[in-house]
């Protein structure tokens, strides 16, 4: 089954002119539906207040409904508890949280952290910081010829040193998917933890933490077609309860004296300060409609979408494609003599919006031996028209530079 376009459903798909606009930057960030344009807008109006702390009405309905959304995420998710749900800015904060509390307790010199070729920065750098403090080293698995992060390779390198495995659910890149249940066997026979980002992968797939059976998830809203400023951390309630608090503050602590202070248990210890209370509200705003639609319909539909967009670009023999046949609606490509940022202001002159850069992932760029690509990438609402006015844009391209 195909899940029709929702064009109408978003407002932000139209030029200030009226006239389409072909958003095919959605690996970046998703636009929102006007379901979470209203809940952002009722939260900041009508419904504001602060949580946790009023005694007042608006206080206690407000604080109610950011707990709802908490439950919310964990039945999308399918997590055990709302308690292992932890409400963060985004997924770089997400595996910095993981990185530096997680890490800094468990991590030691002679431990390895075991990354991939594909990770986007936030899955590398936050690694490297807590690797520099600990004298952990850091280990990358390589990916296949097409481009999937190599499971097998995975096997032979995985080591009873190597402490936590970090990938990719979904490449930001190349649309692949990971293994992710080989990938949590794998790192739980060494007895390594396994954190997957999910970051491109909760937008577009059902998600089910019992049964990927990894340690750790994060996920940013913004992609999945809500605010940004929030996302969130999920990990089992038993190891989020043995990890020290990420940043101090209020809202984290059970007592405080100045000679000791006594934390909250989670998921409150990670949410220090005033929360991102009306983006926590559009989230779960934002659930709901994606859910509505069926996430695995939603797949197989920018997948589709995907396979059409590479067969058409695969007419050219001036470009390149990169990463797998089956992507999850991610298409990477390079144009020979016309640097993608070339191609993307072209583009948009025709009001087609594609992403060209390293797209935070400067060693998968150098193992592909580019400084950048162009990239399209499709969501709810992208269809045929958007290939459509992608596929002219590239012709008048290839016009323009002979
Ligand atoms: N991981 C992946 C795979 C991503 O695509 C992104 C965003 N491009 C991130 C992590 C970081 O997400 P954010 O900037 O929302 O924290």
């Amino acid at each position: 089954m195909q899940t029709p376009s929702r064009k109408a459903d978003f407002p932000g798909l139209m030029t200030p002119d009226g006239k389409p606009w072909h958003y095919l930057d959605t690996a970046a960030t998703a636009q929102k539906p006007q379901a979470v344009i209203d809940a952002m807008v009722n939260a900041l109006g009508r419904d504001y207040a602060t949580v946790h702390r009023g005694v007042y009405a608006r206080s206690a309905d407000m604080t109610a409904a950011y707990e709802k959304a908490r439950s919310r995420v964990q039945s999308f998710i399918g997590a055990k508890s709302a308690n292992e749900i932890v409400f963060v800015r985004g997924a770089t904060e997400g595996i910095n949280l993981v990185a530096s509390s997680w890490g800094m307790a468990n991590l030691k010199a002679g431990d390895r952290i075991m990354l991939s070729m594909l990770e986007h920065h936030s899955n590398i750098v936050p690694w490297q910081m807590v690797a520099e403090k600990t004298g952990a080293s850091i280990d990358v698995c390589p990916l296949t010829p097409d481009g999937l992060i190599d499971l097998d390779a995975l096997e032979t390198m995985l080591t009873p040193q190597h402490k936590i495995v970090a990938l990719a659910h979904v490449s930001n890149v190349l649309g692949s998917v990971l293994g992710a249940k080989r990938a949590a066997r794998l790192a739980h026979g060494v007895g390594a933890k396994l954190l997957l980002d999910g970051c491109q992968a909760a937008p577009r797939m059902r998600l089910a933490m019992q049964e990927l059976d990894c340690d750790f998830y994060v996920f940013s809203g913004h992609k999945l077609y809500g605010p940004t400023g929030v996302g969130v951390l999920w990990a089992r309630e038993e190891i989020l309860a043995a990890m020290p608090p990420y940043q101090g503050g209020g809202a984290m602590i059970d007592r405080v004296t100045f000679e000791k202070t006594t934390y909250a248990p989670p998921p409150q210890r990670f949410e220090a300060g005033t929360p991102m209370i009306t983006e926590v509200i559009a989230l779960h705003a934002a659930i709901d409609y994606v859910d509505a639609l069926d996430l695995e319909a939603c797949f197989a539909h920018e997948s589709a979408l995907a396979a059409k967009a590479r067969e058409a670009l695969s007419q050219f023999n001036s470009i390149r494609l990169f990463g797998p046949e089956k992507s999850a609606g991610i298409v990477s490509f390079e144009m020979a003599g016309v640097h993608p940022h070339d191609l993307g202001t072209i583009l948009d002159e025709d009001n087609v919006a594609i992403r060209a850069g390293h797209h935070c992932a400067q060693p998968l760029m150098a193992h592909l031996g580019v400084p950048a690509t162009a990239r399209a990438s499709f969501g709810v609402y992208s269809d045929e028209s958007d290939i459509a006015a992608l596929m002219r844009g590239i012709e008048r391209t290839k016009r323009i530079f002979g």
